[in-house]
């Protein structure tokens, strides 16, 4: 039987994680390469995806950077919308990668992000 007294919370979408051996599914980082990218904007999505503000998830174990193999964070921060992993702004900052406008439009305060499920991070193959 369905309890229609209990709103359904829509858990956050997760974002940044890459392709790798072990995680096949994910899109390919360097499809994500861009480095024309408006620096403004790159710099706002910096700063956002790593402000001091966000409660996270630790994990055991550093993601290593996919470009030049540093240990790149164990945490996975989240603003409520989206999850992403803390090593995230690590691409952005340091190998040019930008992310999907849906999500840097929803970080920069533009649009509420729309609904979106973990499939719509697996089916992205490039901005
Ligand atoms: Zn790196």
């Amino acid at each position: 039987m369905v309890d229609h007294e209990t709103p359904i919370q829509t858990p956050p979408r997760i974002i940044g994680y890459w392709y790798s051996e072990s995680d096949p599914d994910w899109p390919d980082v360097r499809q994500f390469v861009d480095a024309g990218w408006d620096a403004e904007e790159r710099d706002g999505l910096i700063a956002y995806l790593t402000a001091d503000v966000w409660p996270s998830y630790r994990y055991g174990g550093d993601s290593t950077c996919r470009f030049c193999g540093i240990p790149n964070g164990s945490a996975e921060p989240t603003d409520g919308t989206f999850r992403w992993p803390e090593g995230l702004a690590h691409y952005v900052a340091e190998h040019d990668v930008r992310l999907p406008a849906l999500f840097v439009d929803h970080a920069l305060g533009r649009t509420n992000a729309p609904d979106v499920g973990k499939g719509w991070w697996m089916s992205q193959d490039s901005w």
